[in-house]
């Protein structure tokens, strides 16, 4: 089994069958991503101890950062730079979940033994 497929699916890192996130999140409703605490079909243990992805803030950082290196680039020299911190925050508003959730995943992945 590709070590990749897990990652992008979002799956446990121990069989790459059962979801890591229960849901998505909605920004217009305001829910956050919910996690499962165990795989569905393995059993593994997704949250290992209080405090276990408190690591996984440092890679939703680098995503962040990575998302708004080409905003900024792209928008130096065309916009204002009220307009253009205005438009970096509008990205990072919009990927917020998506990078909770990358973030996560890659965490679990990255320390499963
Ligand atoms: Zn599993």
């Amino acid at each position: 089994m590709s070590k990749f497929r897990p990652i992008l699916s979002g799956t446990c890192p121990k069989c790459g069958k059962g979801k890591i996130f229960e849901t998505k999140g909605s920004l217009l409703h305001l829910k956050a991503p919910k996690m499962h605490e165990h795989c569905s079909e393995c059993g593994y243990r997704f949250d290992k101890e209080p405090g276990y992805f408190f690591g996984a803030m440092y890679i939703s950082y680098a995503l962040a950062i990575a998302e708004l290196f080409p905003v900024f680039f792209l928008c130096f020299w065309v916009l204002p730079l009220g307009w253009m911190f205005a438009l970096m925050f509008l990205v990072l508003i919009l990927t917020m979940f998506f990078n909770f959730r990358a973030s996560r995943v890659l965490w679990i992945h990255i320390f499963h033994e």
